[in-house]
């Protein structure tokens, strides 16, 4: 026998079990987000690859390791999307979107695909229902986008989640900064880790994010950027945060907080979660990325967005899994009455109700077993002297004509 294939390493299966729990997210998303204005996209699964190597950086994992990048039959290099940022900013400039009235609002819930090492929460397709507001640097825009990831995890009862704010500032202060900090960590390049010492030139924001305990001492005395920032940054952050207060969204500020993407200016969020492990905790997250659309070569366009997993988010959720529909009517049949049987079954179901026919060949008596655990309500019976009709919500069976069970059932169901 050859070997069996499986499911590639990070990957999974929606079996239909789990396809009604992500429906019910879905639908609970889709809600929220509709009534704020967002308008549903879905953009290709894959891209090409500049798209995320010029906006999620360079310096990133998630473009240095993570791309799933090939070439195509044309010699074009292609990338399975990491993430749905780019993508819709694009999708804004290619149709013109600028000529709408600003901010245009879009959500996804679509697939993506980063080569990570995989572990629970983390996958190397996963899913992410994610919203982006774009065209607008009014701070009220960021609040308003926070508060619709807050809501969507309040529906689905997310077990323990916090709210942490930071702010990154504009691409010059944020440059004067890094150069600061790359001489501040060169200064101090003996109690670093190897991993942050080998990128303190590419990436030093990400130093703060390290788990090396001897660099972690040394970040706790590095410069933060929030005292370096203007004043107009500090002001707009500061708005963002009076309209989440005055929403009563509680939040804690990190000013060390960074994410694994690049285009991030201004402000900055996640949600995390004390349900899930420290590791993966995020449920969500995303800011302002006011420099993206120039990157990829529009005219500066403002916009502000998050992601969060579908995964994680059900794993943090308490909400139950959406029941569904009861079976209505089961249809039996001994031999020589297949043909009938499979038609009252589908008349049943063009006439709305939820309804089963045998389809494995059992004996009358497994029939019947399957229909109890069906849990229907009728059962059908086609025999030789026309149809036993079971109600089995008790009452006597009855005899009646096959044209003449749908009439019976009406109104019952
Ligand atoms: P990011 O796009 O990196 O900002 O991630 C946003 C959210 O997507 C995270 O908080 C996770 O919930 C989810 N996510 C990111 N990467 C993965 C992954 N490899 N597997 C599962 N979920 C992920």
């Amino acid at each position: 026998m050859s070997k069996k294939i499986q499911a590639p390493r990070g990957t999974y299966d929606v079996l239909p079990d789990l396809a009604g729990e992500r429906a019910g997210l879905e639908s609970t998303a889709g809600k929220i987000l509709g009534r704020a204005g967002y308008g549903r996209i879905e953009t290709p699964t894959f891209e090409a690859t500049q798209l995320f190597s010029r906006t999620v950086g360079e310096a990133t994992d998630v473009v240095q390791k993570e791309m799933y990048t090939f070439q195509d039959g044309s010699g074009d290099s292609i990338t399975l999307r990491p993430e749905g940022t780019a993508p819709a900013v694009r999708a804004y400039l290619e149709h013109g979107k600028h000529k709408d009235p600003q901010p245009v609002k879009y959500w996804y819930m679509s697939q993506f695909f980063r080569y990570e090492r995989p572990q629970a929460g983390r996958f190397r397709q996963f899913w992410q229902i994610g919203a982006e507001a774009i065209g607008s640097a009014d701070p009220a825009v960021d609040a308003e986008v926070i508060l619709l990831l807050s809501e969507i995890l309040e529906a689905i009862g997310a077990r323990d989640v916090k709210l942490v704010l930071a702010t990154l500032g504009q691409p010059e202060s944020r440059a004067a900064y890094r150069e600061e900090l790359k001489q501040y960590l060169r200064a101090h390049e003996d109690q670093l880790s190897e991993e942050v010492k080998s990128r303190i030139d590419l990436n030093p924001l990400r130093a703060f994010d390290a788990k090396h305990e001897s660099t972690q001492r040394v970040m706790a005395n590095a410069p933060r950027l929030i005292d370096r920032l203007p004043q107009e940054d500090l002001d707009h952050f500061a708005e963002v945060q009076d309209l989440l207060t005055a929403a009563d969204l509680a939040y804690t500020v990190d000013t060390t907080l960074v994410r694994g993407l690049d285009y991030y200016t201004r402000t900055l969020f996640e949600f995390q979660s004390g349900a899930l492990e420290a590791a993966q905790n995020t449920l969500g997250g995303g800011g302002r990325y006011d420099g993206l659309a120039e990157q990829i070569g529009g005219q500066p366009t403002p916009g502000m967005g998050w992601a969060a997993g579908v995964e994680r988010m059900l794993m943090a959720s308490t909400q139950p899994t959406p029941v569904e529909p009861p079976v209505g009517l089961y249809v039996a049949y001994e031999p020589g009455h297949k043909t009938a049987a499979f038609k009252l079954a589908s008349d049943a179901r063009r006439a709305g109700h939820s309804t089963r026919l045998e389809l494995a060949g059992r004996s009358l008596k497994g029939q019947l077993k399957q229909a109890s655990r069906s849990g229907a309500r009728y059962v059908a019976i086609f025999g030789d002297e026309g149809v036993q009709l079971r109600d089995r919500d008790g009452g006597e069976d009855k005899l009646v004509a096959p044209e003449t069970v749908m009439h019976h059932i009406r109104g019952s169901l």
